[in-house]
């Protein structure tokens, strides 16, 4: 149970507050031990003590009524003190126990023997105590089997705690323990709330800057933080790394405001002098009753607990049409998976660009399309958030631009030589090497780099990450056209423009939809491409989808425009027809 991780000090604290916690299964298991001991030493009275600083708390006493005594009234202080067994054949006798109750007043304990009880690695938890109200001498045997008694009961604590059911680092009862007791609990109806108080990746950089002793202390502050803090009626449990969990009961239970109230402002240290603001989510299982299983009724609390960090809200409560939403986009990605396995059901389509001074077709976009066996055309826009963040990100992206590779040298052995681009995140500029591997797999098609370009999306993640810029960098010097994707959407501030290698800049349909009906949004537009224009980008408008906003795009000096005015996103075949119909013959109005 208890491991060299922390001070004994800290393990004995721990351990006491265990002891004394309420465990009706192990009290039960604690109770046959002190029978026993009764009967091999025909002793009338037997117990097990616990003492922290304050009491003692009498545990599976055998003919003793009394469950706490002050520390002045506790025999097992003596025991406790010299960390070995203690006899007292008569108590009258001896100046250290003379003056308690208990041997001045009924009962009228004349004999006391008391042996610690201590874990594998020599903490005293407590003490296995024999009485008698007569004065008695014991053999050597007896003393003997005594301390063999209290040995097994030591070994018997070790391994009900060792057996996974206490978090090592925190010395809190942990998930397994939590699910006990769940699955034991006197009440009818109850929430399971968990608190999460640290950034994942930012532990990781901390264990890797000041080592896994700075997490720990992390981990145990946050454990005592929320102890004090939080209104508990019960445990307090370490369920995950840097999660917390407790039991509130239906009706006295806390709000989810009084313990959000309560947790506001908290940090944990990290060093005596270096502690952490913790940025506290927490999650609430909702109200669960005996007919849920207790790993339903975790599931519900983790699942609103996740939904309240990726929507950055303190706390959420667990509900079914969430859930339910849930884990249908589990699904979706489930089935994502296997189609890019399989490839199967994923396929690519390409919309057309076009030049407003010359008319010309300039490229193509490569935009993703999933047919779903299940629930048939599933839009881009559905399924790539969700596989953002995700592992899944890197081959999606691996299989469009494979697909786009290959198209590409369809179209030029076919003696179409169109320009494509393909969307991209952050993430994907971040991997090591993505610029070098690109280009490999350019000159393994024996296509230029030049043909290729790639969209990125997220500015603000992109400016936050190094990686990424020199990503881009990379891409850039080998030769791949840069678009900057949706900008006037979010976060687009032109002062940070400089620090990132862009060749053409895609202003957002949002901001370019209504500049043929509002004024206001014409003389954005005009401003903005003004400025872009001084800088030396080639701009180019989204979704426009009539000649009129293609007329003042023109005028305002934009360069280029995608949109279903002149074609939708088309299956490659479709394309070459709509290509070799329409070029050269767009008319630009
Ligand atoms: P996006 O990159 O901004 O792509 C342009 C979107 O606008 C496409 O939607 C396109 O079909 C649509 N569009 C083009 N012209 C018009 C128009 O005139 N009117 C209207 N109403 N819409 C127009 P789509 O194909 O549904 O894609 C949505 C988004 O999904 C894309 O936005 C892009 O962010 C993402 N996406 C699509 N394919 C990929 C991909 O292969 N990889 C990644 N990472 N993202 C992709
Ligand atoms: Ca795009
Ligand atoms: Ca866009």
């Amino acid at each position: 149970m208890l491991t060299n991780l922390i001070s004994n000090e800290s393990k004995r604290h721990a351990t006491i507050g265990l002891l004394k916690s309420h465990d009706r299964e192990r009290d039960e298991a604690l109770k046959k031990y002190t029978q026993m001991v009764c009967q091999l030493l025909k002793m009338p009275m037997s117990f097990v003590s616990v003492l922290d600083d304050e009491k003692q708390y009498i545990k599976s006493a055998q003919n003793i009524a009394v469950t706490e005594t002050g520390l002045d009234e506790a025999f097992c202080v003596q025991p406790l003190k010299y960390g070995k067994t203690i006899i007292c054949p008569d108590t009258h006798q001896h100046p250290a126990f003379r003056s308690y109750r208990a041997v001045k007043e009924a009962p009228f304990i004349r004999f006391y023997a008391g042996c610690p009880l201590k874990s594998q690695d020599g903490v005293t938890i407590g003490t296995l105590c024999i009485l008698d109200t007569q004065p008695r001498v014991i053999s050597d045997e007896q003393v003997d089997i005594f301390e063999k008694l209290a040995g097994l009961i030591s070994e018997f604590l070790a391994s009900w705690y060792a057996v996974g059911y206490v978090d090592i680092v925190t010395m809190l009862p942990n998930r397994q323990r939590l699910l006990k007791d769940i699955a034991v609990s006197a009440e009818d109806a109850f929430r399971l709330i968990i608190i999460d108080g640290i950034d994942m990746p930012f532990a990781y950089s901390m264990e890797r800057s000041l080592g896994m002793t700075a997490v720990e202390n992390l981990l145990r502050d946050m454990a005592a933080q929320f102890s004090v803090r939080l209104p508990l009626s019960g445990q307090l449990y370490a369920v995950a790394f840097g999660r917390f969990a407790f039991l509130a009961h239906e009706k006295t239970g806390p709000t989810l405001d009084n313990i959000a109230q309560n947790l506001r402002g908290t940090q944990a240290r990290i060093t005596p002098d270096v502690a952490l603001d913790l940025n506290i989510h927490m999650g609430d299982s909702g109200l669960c009753d005996k007919m849920l299983t207790p790993i339903e009724i975790l599931r519900r609390a983790v699942s609103a607990l996740h939904e309240a960090i990726s929507q950055d809200h303190r706390c959420i409560t667990y509900d079914d049409v969430l859930d339910t939403r849930k884990k249908s986009e589990f699904s979706l990605l489930t089935g994502l998976r296997q189609a890019l396995q399989e490839d199967l059901g994923l396929y690519l389509v390409y919309q057309p660009k076009v030049s407003l001074v010359t008319g010309r077709v300039t490229g193509a976009e490569a935009l993703l399309r999933w047919q779903h066996p299940e629930h048939g055309e599933v839009p881009p826009g559905v399924f790539i958030p969700l596989v953002e963040n995700t592992s899944l990100m890197r081959e999606l992206t691996a299989w469009v631009i494979d697909h786009t590779i290959a198209q590409l040298t369809v179209w030029r052995s076919r003696g179409l030589s169109l320009h494509v681009s393909v969307n991209l995140s952050a993430s994907d500029f971040s991997r090591p090497n993505f610029a070098d591997e690109l280009e490999q797999k350019m000159r393994d098609a024996r296509l230029d780099p030049a043909l290729l370009g790639v969209e990125c999306l997220e500015t603000e993640k992109m400016l936050e990450s190094p990686t990424a810029l020199n990503g881009l960098d990379m891409l850039k010097l080998r030769g791949f056209k840069i678009y900057l994707d949706d900008f006037g959407s979010g976060y687009s501030n032109i002062n940070y423009l400089r620090q990132i290698p862009i060749d053409i800049i895609k202003l957002d349909r949002s901001i370019v939809s209504n500049i043929a009906r509002d004024k206001g949004s014409r003389i954005i537009v005009r401003n903005i491409v003004r400025l872009l224009k001084q800088l030396d980008y080639v701009v180019l408008a989204e979704g426009v989808e009539d000649d009129k906003t293609v007329k003042i795009l023109r005028g305002l000096g934009c360069d280029e425009v995608q949109g279903y005015i002149y074609a939708k996103p088309l299956l490659p075949e479709a394309l070459e027809v709509w290509y070799h119909d329409m070029e050269p013959l767009i008319k630009i109005v």
